[in-house]
């Protein structure tokens, strides 16, 4: 059959399935999004399309998209216009990833036109979950199938589709949100949720609830995570114990920026991911295991106090450190210097044995570099990810977001331990430097820990072999990509 959009058919006569990927705000959202394209792009006769929007709101999301459409000249960037949204003026003081959300939420009714235009002709969208509810019925609208690449745990996910079901149960509407028990996963305490998820009238906590109404009518979930990692939630959503009739769940992770080389070498080693950037010059003298990295994230903006306090237990510890310093929310506006927010001496006094810098980093790399010992984390999920990849056991130290509901997978998983009554954000008391570097020194020393983060690590490396779960699924959607094309 010639299909009528001209596109080639393969041996079983089916056009070749063309993918619009429609990313979201934040590096933990565009990462994701651009681990697996690179992924799914070294499967062949699959056509992608990214939708793009700029300017971005972080430099470090329009530096990676950038390199994204240097590295693949084939994929095709969808250029889209937001329509004019004051922001700042209806959400004071919102944050800016939020407002990039609803802005695109605002925006997308348009999105039609521009996949329906496409050449080749558009067979699927895979959406970010933060647009679904706007996305997904325009693909039904074109006839195409629609997916969500979530970026966070299938845990997450789980709390995602049910939410909108506890809300409907609750016996008295008028009272507030408590614990939720997500059927077949688990009793998600209240302390754990996501902050705004509290206040039902926060513009998060509406774009939640209409998001997870909407999932359940897409055609596939992919979810960066491993059947090993996480086999509770992810059975309970695919045995339909969440929510009936959940769609086809993909458990595809961990994603790697290495995805893309899977079916050639695979470059491993150290040297391989040293890109010769000063932290990774300064990692390649340290000792095996050495090392504690601290990272929160790329939009954690943890207070100067309880930064100094961070950097109080980094020095009592005694230990090496490499730490990503952030101060701000978004990137662009990080302009406090180091000696400036950590204090007079500070850098004097652990030179030799600590690097901090302002700079990304590609974490990735950092932490499946051998002198790394530990991660002292916000255990945000592309943190959690690629920490159970290289085996690095994590110290969680949730700030807010999903960090928590992430953290409970760290502590079932394996990865590492969560630390539960540490302060999350907008709690007003700081922990302090003596307990940070007490339980740093204990942690490092710590062999059951090590010994669990290095199995995890070798679950996840068979889960996305050839022949493991991870590989399969990806296979499988790959198929179902094909079935309708
Ligand atoms: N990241 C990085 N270098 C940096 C800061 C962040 O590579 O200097 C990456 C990190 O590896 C992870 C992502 O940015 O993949 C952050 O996502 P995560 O879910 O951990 O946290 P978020 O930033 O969304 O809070
Ligand atoms: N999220 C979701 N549905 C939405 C909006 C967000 O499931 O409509 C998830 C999102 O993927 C993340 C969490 O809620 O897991 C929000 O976490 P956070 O505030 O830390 O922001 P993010 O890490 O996503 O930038």
């Amino acid at each position: 059959a010639v299909p009528s959009s001209g596109q080639p058919d393969d041996a079983q006569g089916r056009a070749r399935p063309h993918v619009v990927f429609v990313p979201s705000a934040g590096m933990g959202h565009l990462l994701p999004f651009i681990r697996f394209i690179t992924a799914l792009s070294s499967h062949d006769a699959v056509d992608i399309s990214v939708v793009t929007v700029l300017p971005t709101v972080s430099a470090a999301e329009a530096d990676h998209l950038a390199a994204l459409f240097n590295k693949f000249p084939g994929i095709r960037r969808v250029d889209f216009q937001l329509l004019p949204f004051d922001a700042a003026a209806e959400f004071p003081g919102a944050d800016p990833f939020i407002l990039r959300w609803e802005a695109l939420r605002r925006s997308m009714h348009l999105i039609g036109t521009a996949i329906a235009g496409l050449t080749p002709r558009a067979t699927a969208v895979v959406s970010d979950v933060t647009l679904v509810s706007h996305v997904n019925p325009i693909a039904k609208d074109l006839g195409i199938q629609c997916h969500v690449l979530f970026v966070s745990s299938a845990t997450m996910m789980s709390l995602l589709s049910y939410f909108p079901i506890y809300l409907d149960e609750k016996k008295n509407p008028h009272a507030g949100v408590g614990d939720v028990d997500v059927p077949g996963v688990c009793l998600m305490k209240r302390s754990w949720l996501p902050q705004p998820l509290l206040d039902l009238e926060k513009l998060f906590t509406k774009q939640f609830i209409e998001n997870g109404r909407e999932i359940v009518k897409t055609d596939g979930v992919l979810i960066n995570t491993f059947d090993a990692l996480e086999p509770v939630a992810l059975g309970a959503l695919r045995d339909g114990k969440v929510v009936a009739g959940f769609p086809t769940v993909f458990a595809v992770g961990p994603y790697s920026s290495l995805a893309a080389t899977a079916s050639e070498t695979v470059a491993t080693t150290a040297e391989a991911d040293d890109d010769g950037s000063p932290p990774m010059a300064w990692l390649r003298q340290q000792p095996a295991r050495s090392v504690v990295y601290v990272a929160f994230g790329n939009r954690s903006a943890v207070s100067h106090e309880q930064l100094r306090e961070i950097a109080a237990g980094l020095e009592t510890s005694g230990c090496r450190f490499l730490w990503i310093l952030k101060t701000t929310v978004v990137d662009r506006d990080d302009h406090a210097g180091v000696r400036d927010v950590l204090g007079e001496g500070f850098m004097e006094r652990v030179e030799g044995r600590g690097f901090v810098t302002k700079d990304w980093v590609d974490q990735e790399a950092v932490l499946r570099h051998p002198a790394v010992g530990m991660f002292l984390s916000h255990s945000g999920w592309n943190s959690v990810t690629e920490a159970a990849a290289a085996g690095v056991p994590l110290l969680a130290w949730p700030r807010g977001g999903d960090h928590r509901v992430a953290a409970t997978v760290v502590a079932s998983g394996g990865v590492g331990v969560w630390m539960e009554g540490w302060s999350w954000d907008g709690e007003d008391w700081l922990v302090s430097g003596e307990e940070i570097g007490e339980k740093v020194k204990e942690m490092m020393a710590d062999a059951a820990v090590r010994e669990r983060a290095a199995k995890v690590g070798e679950e996840a490396a068979k889960a996305v072999a050839i022949g493991g779960t991870s590989q399969t699924n990806m296979l499988e959607f790959v198929a179902k990509l094909k079935a309708t094309a």
